[in-house]
């Protein structure tokens, strides 16, 4: 298709999938009309290209050489490699309201499966058996967040109700109501020996690579369960599965693997303390996705900074 607008209009460029892409344009259309949004394959002059709304890099980034802002269509920026984006250009990461939603339901639904012991009923049922096992209630149930971000944030206001006592960890020191803050690798293994049920929702960076490992379940009480929402290679999946067999861990919740998807007769598909999911804890709906990045332009004109801009040497 070619754009028959002018020349000298800004584009956004939507580097995904067309039915989305409709949806960016039609909001588009309605609230930042100065702005035409291309969809991948359209023809256009590169150098109207201003933003681009993209899953990697694309290969001719340079072409686009003014361009102002990147936005990744998703919550992570893990996937663009080092060097990818030029230092000129804004890396934006997407927070969305329809993000924020489904890792709430996600982590109440993993957080409320572990605690009430579902793989084990599950196991049970497999083998027709109907028998009652202990549990403990929630206030005694210890719920500990690797990362206490815009999403750990969002999961704890939804679990709050259920009396779970929380706790997170994350690399700066953090003030949150109701929720005991521990920070920085020294204070790690202290926040690990009071969770009964961690959940890793950190982004993938060099610090967070495998850092769920062997001795980190270590320090972990006898019998935690694990909620892993963040990113696959923050897993050491053979220290996992050796976990779980000597009971050191009694269930696993697992959104993101390593790779994606695992290979066929991974042990990880059939491991009756294992619920897999395929990396679908949260996806970026395009309607609350359109108005954040509209919103996020206007902050970049009026020379704010985007809601989500990625500190490039923290790496998220
Ligand atoms: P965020 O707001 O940037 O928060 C990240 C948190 O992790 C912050 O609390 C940060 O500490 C902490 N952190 C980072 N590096 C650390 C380190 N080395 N040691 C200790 N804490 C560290 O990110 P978010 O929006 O909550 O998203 C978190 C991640 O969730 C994303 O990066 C993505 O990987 C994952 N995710 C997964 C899905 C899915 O469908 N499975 C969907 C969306 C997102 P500070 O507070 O000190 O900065």
């Amino acid at each position: 298709m070619t754009s028959k607008r002018q020349a000298g209009e800004k584009v956004f460029l939507f580097n995904s999938d067309p039915e989305r892409g409709a949806v960016f344009r039609e909001i588009f259309a309605r609230e930042l009309p100065d702005i035409e949004v291309v969809q991948r394959g359209d023809f256009v002059l590169p150098e109207r290209v201003r933003y681009l709304l993209t899953w990697t890099a694309p290969e001719e980034i340079d072409r686009y050489r003014n361009l102002e802002v990147l936005f990744s269509i998703g919550a992570g920026v893990d996937q663009f490699r080092p060097g990818s984006v030029p230092e000129s250009v804004k890396l934006v990461r997407m927070v969305e309201e329809g993000i924020v939603r489904m890792m709430q339901e996600y982590v109440t639904l993993g957080v409320l499966s572990l605690h009430r012991d579902m793989p084990a009923y599950r196991e049970q049922q497999w083998a027709q058996e109907w028998r009652a096992r202990p549990i403990p209630q929630a206030p005694e149930r210890r719920l500990g967040f690797l990362g206490l971000g815009m999403l750990a944030q969002a999961a704890i206001e939804r679990l709050a109700p259920f009396q779970f006592p929380l706790a997170g960890w994350s690399r700066s020191a953090r003030d949150l109501t109701g929720v005991r803050c521990f920070h920085g690798t020294k204070q790690l293994p202290e926040f690990l020996a009071q969770t009964d049920i961690l959940v890793c929702l950190l982004p993938l960076t060099d610090e967070t690579r495998g850092i769920l490992d062997t001795r980190l379940f270590e320090h972990l009480p006898q019998g935690a369960g694990l909620l892993h929402v963040g990113r696959g290679p923050q897993l050491d999946q053979q220290a996992l599965l050796a976990a779980l067999d000597t009971g050191k861990l009694s269930g696993a919740v697992l959104d993101v693997t390593d790779p994606e998807p695992l290979p066929q007769g991974h042990p990880l598909w059939s491991h009756p303390k294992v619920m897999l999911t395929p990396h679908i804890a949260s996806v970026t709906q395009p309607h609350t996705a359109a108005r954040s990045v509209i919103d996020n332009i206007r902050r970049h004109r009026a020379g704010q900074e985007p809601i989500g801009l990625v500190d490039r040497i923290r790496g998220y």
